[in-house]
């Protein structure tokens, strides 16, 4: 069973994980070079965990799984995260 979700169904998880505003993250794919907000991805939430997919060409570019009370990301398919210095 998968669900479909938008970009900002994963900002809420990464946002338990990461200090910084996750809506503001922007992503770029080690696929297609595509470079877009964390809220414009394509989310796909399951038993297993979360998955960030690009929305151009479909590179998984996170991966999230919770077990044992730890966070695991897998992150290879990104290749630049960007993030907003703070103000
Ligand atoms: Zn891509």
């Amino acid at each position: 069973m998968e669900n479909t979700l938008d970009g900002n169904a994963a900002a809420g998880i990464l946002q338990a994980i990461f200090p910084f505003e996750m809506t503001l993250v922007q992503v770029t794919c080690t696929g297609c070079g595509t470079t877009n907000a964390l809220g414009a991805t394509a989310v796909y939430m399951h038993g297993m965990g979360t998955i960030v997919r690009c929305p151009v060409c479909d590179t998984a570019l996170i991966r999230v799984a919770q077990t044992k009370g730890r966070n695991f990301l897998d992150m290879r398919g990104v290749r630049v995260l960007q993030i907003r210095a703070g103000t």
